[in-house]
Parts: structure tokens; C-alpha cells; sequence
């Protein structure tokens, strides 16, 4: 597959038939339903987008039931930004439903298959964006990360995907998820060209309350030779497995190699990131997903009366992870626990942006495992907990509002990708990337 920076030279003529062999080249490969539809919009680079994301005209359904019917009037601002780059909007992804999960299990329109092995999950939630760039199906696709959903599906089908410093890129026509956390993202084939799709996507919105009033750019910037500062996290990564300890050791010789100084550094033990993370996205997961009632939006089913209907409706739309999550959600805001719960997570949050914050005072980047294991067999994560607790290296970045990127480094010895993130302090997205870039180069990670 051609890349994002290649693909930008191409002409009309050139895009237009490449889009047309690329429509063909999905249909053969269906099996994966890495897409859910293929539409087109623009006369651009073709770019796969999440099914979380507005595009005019088009069915938009954060893979629920309960969105069916429901199109899109408006564009989000990263489609509009996109467009005028000379990309174009060219499909719809699959993903876990309102993004909570980690398998794309969840989806309305069923799961995706990872490429390098049909029995193995793709990863989620961006699990269809991944599995489209994974297997040439996309140059490059937009996903979004709550606790992970870029960087581990990345991971598990290996390619590069990237979350942004929270506020760096518009919000506006993402479907919300957990609004303090999401931030939309590049996934793509390969370190520039997610510092390219970055650039086109990110700056200030006003049409976004939290969009931070910054609009530098990194990609005509990289410098894989600037000698950073890395820490790494030898307690974190015990809680890894041995798959991922090899890689993370071989990532840290290729960072030392590249002439970087490695440093030692721990974090807080991670069972405070997940009950963190967990009472904060459903608390806030339960507040975005009132608004799907029936009335304004997709899917009705009529009841005896109007709150029959609502009952009806939501009982029906709404899959059992994200009911699961409404009800957690509730109660964690409900009077008597909300103290209990609710508060202690924004002070646990608080602590863990410190932990970060005191970190960076010393290095410029941090070396972590994105995920503990390689991507699972389908059903294998047999419990909500344990796919909860999956996502111990991925949450607190969201929970600090940090930058963080995975980069493919090796494969396990059944063949399987794994990626490691590197984390960068608040809009130090140039650093972020020079690091990631040069990362890249001296791993040398073959497809
Ligand atoms: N796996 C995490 C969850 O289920 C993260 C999902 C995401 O980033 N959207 O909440």
C-alpha cells in the first residue's frame, strides 16, 4: 500500500482509479469487516474514518443499534480540516459500541477480524481502523482514544496510531464517549505519516469548548537524530508478559543504539488508573448517552407511552457492555456513593497528572508497554473485568491528558504484532514524534 506522503502527489486521475481498486480491493477481503460501508467524499486521499465520526450525509452510528437510521448533517471538524487538506472521508470503520471495549466485539454490525491472524482480535474500540490499515485496505484512518482505543488496536495488528495532548484536536462531531478523556487521532502505516495526518487535523476550534488555542505543526519539523531523554519502567512492565518484555527490552538497546540516554522512573500502581478510569468514563459515559432516548436521534421503539418509549427504546438499542456501563455510571453518581466513588476518582486523577508531570520535570519521553499480551482469540477475555484491567498501560495518558504513541516493534513468537507507546508531556507532540520516528528506524519492524 502507497502511503499517506505519497499518495498527497498523487493526481485526480491517479486517486480516482486508485479509489476504485481500493473499493474492489475491500469487497474481496469482506471476511475482515474492517468497514462497515465504503462511501466517498472529496477528490482526495482516500482516509478510513470510525463510525464515531460526522460525516455529512452519511450514516454515522458509533456502531449501536440504536443509531440506525440516524445520518449525519454535519461535518465534524477533523472531516472539514481533512478536506481541505486534499484528503477525503472513504469509509466507515467498525468499532466497539460508543467505543467501550477492546475487541470490537461489541459492535452492532459484528466483529472484526485481525489480519495477521482471523482468530484474534483486532483490538478495540478502533478495532476496524486498525484492521483496514493492517491489511492495506487504508492508506492511513482516524480513530479515537477514551483509555487506549488508538494506541491497542495499533498495537495488536501492527501499525502506528497516536493519541494527541487532550484539546489538540477538535472534538466537535466526535461522538462522545467519556468528553474529558476522547481525543480523535492518526492511524497509519508508519511514524511521518502520522505526524502528516496529525498536522492536518489538529489546531484550535472554537466550535470545541476544551480545543487548546494551539496550532504549531510537527511533520515538516521530524528530527529522528535529536538525542532525547527516555525513561523507562521496569516495575510497570512487570505485569507484562513475556512476549511483551522481550520487545520492550529490544525497544530500549534500539533507543540506546539511536543514542538516547535511558533513565529509570515508575508510575503508581495501576489498579488506581482503572477504578480512575472506569468511575470517570462511565460517570461520564452515562451523562453523553442520556440523549438517546428515541426522540431525537435513530432508532425508535414505540411503548405504550412516552416513558415506555424511552424504556423500549434504550432496552433494545443499547448492547449489554454499554448497558453495563450506564448502570456503573449511575451509580457512581448517585447520592451516597458519589463521594465515595465519583470525587476519589477526580483526586486519584489528580495524582496520577502529577506523578506524570514530576516524571517529565527529568525526560522528554516514556518508554511503556501499550498492552500486557498480544492481541487475544476471540472470547478469550472471558469477563468484563479482565478486559477492564487490560487496559492498564493505555488509561492513565487519557486520565493526565497526555500525548502518547504506538510504534510496531516486534512480533511474538506465534507471529502476532506488538507495539509499544511512547508518552510525552503536554503538547510536546514534536518531541513525541522526532522520538517515535527514530524509534522506528532503528527497530526496522517488517510488516
Ligand atoms: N478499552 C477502554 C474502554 O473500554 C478504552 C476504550 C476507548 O479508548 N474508547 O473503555
Amino acid at each position: 500500500m502507497i502511503t499517506l506522503k505519497e499518495a498527497l502527489k498523487l493526481s485526480k486521475d491517479e486517486l480516482a482509479k486508485f479509489k476504485e481498486e481500493l473499493k474492489t480491493n475491500i469487497e474481496a477481503n469482506a471476511d475482515i469487516n474492517a468497514y462497515i460501508d465504503v462511501h466517498n467524499v472529496g477528490e482526495g486521499v482516500p482516509i478510513a474514518i470510525k463510525d464515531n465520526i460526522q460525516v455529512k450525509e452519511w450514516s454515522v452510528t458509533s456502531g449501536s443499534n440504536i443509531l440506525q437510521g440516524y445520518i449525519a448533517p454535519y461535518n465534524a471538524t477533523v472531516i472539514e480540516k481533512m478536506l481541505g487538506a486534499g484528503l477525503s472521508a472513504f469509509g466507515r470503520t467498525n468499532m466497539d459500541e460508543f467505543a467501550m471495549g477492546s475487541t470490537t466485539e461489541s459492535s452492532f454490525y459484528g466483529k472484526t477480524l485481525n489480519p495477521h491472524n482471523k482468530d484474534c482480535v483486532p483490538g478495540g474500540s478502533s478495532g476496524g481502523s486498525a484492521a483496514a490499515v493492517a491489511a492495506g485496505l487504508a492508506i492511513a484512518a482516524l480513530g479515537s482514544d477514551t483509555g487506549g482505543s488508538i494506541r491497542q488496536p495499533a498495537s495488536f495488528c501492527g501499525i502506528v496510531g497516536m493519541k494527541p495532548t487532550y484539546g489538540r484536536v477538535s472534538r466537535y462531531g466526535l461522538g462522545a464517549y467519556a468528553s474529558s478523556l476522547d481525543q480523535i487521532g492518526p492511524m497509519t502505516q508508519n511514524v511521518e505519516d502520522a505526524a502528516i495526518l496529525y498536522d492536518i487535523i489538529s489546531g484550535h476550534d472554537e466550535k470545541d469548548s476544551t480545543s487548546a488555542n494551539k496550532n504549531d505543526k510537527v511533520s515538516d519539523k521530524l528530527n529522528a537524530s535529536r538525542k532525547l531523554r527516555i525513561a523507562v519502567l521496569p516495575k510497570h512492565i512487570q505485569n507484562a508478559s513475556e512476549d511483551v518484555k522481550k520487545a520492550y527490552e529490544l525497544a530500549v538497546n534500539a533507543l540506546k543504539n539511536a543514542g538516547h540516554e535511558i533513565v529509570e522512573a515508575e508510575l503508581m500502581d495501576a489498579k488506581f488508573d482503572i477504578s480512575a478510569y472506569y468511575i470517570t468514563a462511565t460517570a461520564e459515559a452515562t451523562t453523553n448517552l442520556a440523549r438517546y432516548d428515541g426522540i431525537r436521534y435513530g432508532n425508535r421503539v414505540v411503548g405504550k407511552d412516552l416513558n415506555d418509549t424511552f424504556i423500549q427504546t434504550r432496552s433494545q438499542g443499547f448492547g449489554d457492555e454499554v448497558k453495563r456501563r450506564i448502570l456503573l455510571g449511575n451509580f457512581v453518581l448517585s447520592s451516597g456513593y458519589y463521594e465515595a466513588y465519583y470525587v476519589k476518582a477526580q483526586k486519584t486523577r489528580h495524582l496520577i497528572k502529577e506523578q506524570y508531570e514530576k516524571i517529565f520535570e527529568n525526560v522528554d519521553l516514556i518508554l511503556s508497554p501499550v498492552a500486557p499480551t498480544t492481541a487475544n482469540k476471540f472470547g478469550e477475555l472471558s469477563t468484563p473485568m479482565e478486559m477492564y484491567l487490560s487496559d492498564l498501560y493505555t488509561i492513565s495518558v487519557n486520565l493526565a491528558g497526555l500525548p502518547a504513541i504506538s510504534v510496531p516493534v516486534s512480533k511474538s513468537s506465534e507471529g502476532m504484532p506488538i507495539g509499544l507507546q511512547l508518552i510525552a508531556n503536554a503538547y510536546e507532540e514534536q518531541t513525541l514524534f522526532d522520538g517515535a520516528l527514530s524509534l522506528e528506524r532503528e527497530i526496522n519492524y517488517s510488516r
